[in-house]
């Protein structure tokens, strides 16, 4: 059973009052909140075992690479990875995916190629591809969005073709609570002959994920967003095409010898992981999945499945006239919003009023705010400990600022 009141139990910050009201934190799919597991792991380990890794022979030394790498086994088991050595620490999505795009991309594509994305990607699963394609003569081409906001797969099947070279999509999108079938997005993708990336950032704190059984070639997330610490995150990639991509960074640690005129590259990971790496954060993120295993991934999903439709048919009762973007079945907890007559960044500031933590603006997908036909939405985003009851208060204050605005219309 999904013991809801034990769960916010762990997570300290959810027993803090804004202005005299109890937090309520809906604004996780920016980041989550952290249980003192994590808490507790990250001062254990800077209280006890602080050291840099992979080059001191003294004992902190050795403790802090055996619980970094240790880390790194945790976070491979978690999304399923056949082995640690495709498990790359980075700071977070994004510069996973700029790692793809520069040491796979600016090595691979070439003029007429194509790289296959969605009219759904964040800004940081389009520019760094921009730029490839930019810096390659590459050519961009977009999977469109349905009204309800699924993908059109009929028109994916048009587009993935012999030019296609790389597929990269959005596993859950972070704006209409959509969970894209990147399984078959790499079908087509290996059909054509071509890698598929999945952006795992609003998937990987959410559902149970499985690299293998999506059928992916690179998974990329963000460890703040999964209950751990702010910058690190992951790429997972298949070792062999790892092996044979260009490092992203230069400097210490990636490296197997340096010459005065060149060099060559650590054995996958660690040529990717250059420089004085984010050990602390990597130990949180190791007890952050630990934390996610322990409840369940299924049952994290399930419990957010039941959030976010509850939200979604409380808000669309209740409230005439709003909008709410996204499939109303199926989805995960992402509920972006317009309610008429209430600019979303008003809404956001009456409902911090509440307590209530809110997200409004484009949310870093500014195409498909255009595809939306809006500059800006209001967005719930919950989380594992957020509960009916904070749906409840959501609707409410909607309600009451609703009233609000009317007054002054
Ligand atoms: N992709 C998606 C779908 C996201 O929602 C986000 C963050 O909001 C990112 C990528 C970028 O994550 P980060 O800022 O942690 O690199």
């Amino acid at each position: 059973m999904y013991d809801i009141a034990k769960v916010r139990r762990d997570f300290p910050i959810l027993g803090r009052e804004v202005d005299g009201k109890p937090l309520v934190y809906l604004d996780n799919a920016a980041t989550s909140q952290k249980p003192r597991q994590v808490l507790d792991a990250l001062t254990q380990h800077y209280e006890r075992h602080n050291a840099n890794i992979h080059r001191g022979v003294h004992r902190l030394a050795e403790e802090s690479t055996a619980a970094y790498e240790e880390a790194r086994a945790k976070v491979a088991r978690f999304i399923g990875a056949p082995e640690t050595t495709g498990l790359v620490f980075t700071r977070g999505t994004t510069e996973s995916i700029n790692l793809v795009a520069h040491g796979w991309g600016r090595k691979n594509l070439r003029e007429g190629d194509e790289v296959v994305l969605t009219e759904t990607e964040h800004h940081s699963n389009l520019v760094p591809w921009q730029l490839a394609a930019r810096d390659t003569g590459a050519r961009l081409r977009f999977i469109p969005v349905r009204d309800d906001g699924t993908l059109d797969m009929e028109e994916a099947e048009r587009l993935i073709g012999p030019r296609t070279r790389m597929v990269a999509a959005v596993h859950a999108s972070n704006v209409l609570g959509t969970v894209n079938p990147v399984e078959r997005l790499a079908e087509l993708a290996h059909g054509a002959g071509a890698l598929m990336l999945v952006d795992g950032a609003q998937s990987a704190p959410h559902l149970p994920v499985d690299v293998g059984s999506l059928g992916c070639d690179f998974f990329a997330a963000s460890g703040h967003k999964m209950l751990g610490p702010m910058g690190i995150g992951y790429l997972w990639g298949r070792t062999d095409l790892l092996r044979e991509m260009d490092p992203f960074l230069g400097g210490g640690e990636m490296i197997r010898e340096v010459h005065l005129d060149h060099s060559t590259w650590a054995e996958v990971p660690y040529k990717f992981e250059a420089g004085t790496m984010n050990v602390a954060g990597a130990v949180g993120l190791g007890a952050a999945v630990e934390y996610l295993e322990s409840l369940g991934m299924e049952n994290v999903r399930e419990h957010e499945r039941q959030l976010g439709e509850y939200a979604y048919r409380r808000l669309s009762e209740e409230l005439e006239g709003i909008t709410i973007y996204g499939p109303e079945a199926d989805r995960t907890g992402v509920v972006s919003f317009d309610l008429p007559g209430v600019h979303p960044h008003d809404l956001s500031q009456l409902l911090d009023e509440e307590g209530i933590a809110s997200r409004s603006g484009h949310h870093c997908c500014q195409p498909l705010m255009r595809r939306l036909g809006v500059s800006s939405t209001a967005r719930a985003s919950f989380y594992l400990y957020n509960t009916g009851d904070e749906v409840d208060r959501l609707a409410e204050a909607l309600a009451e600022a609703r009233k609000f605005f009317g007054a002054f219309a």
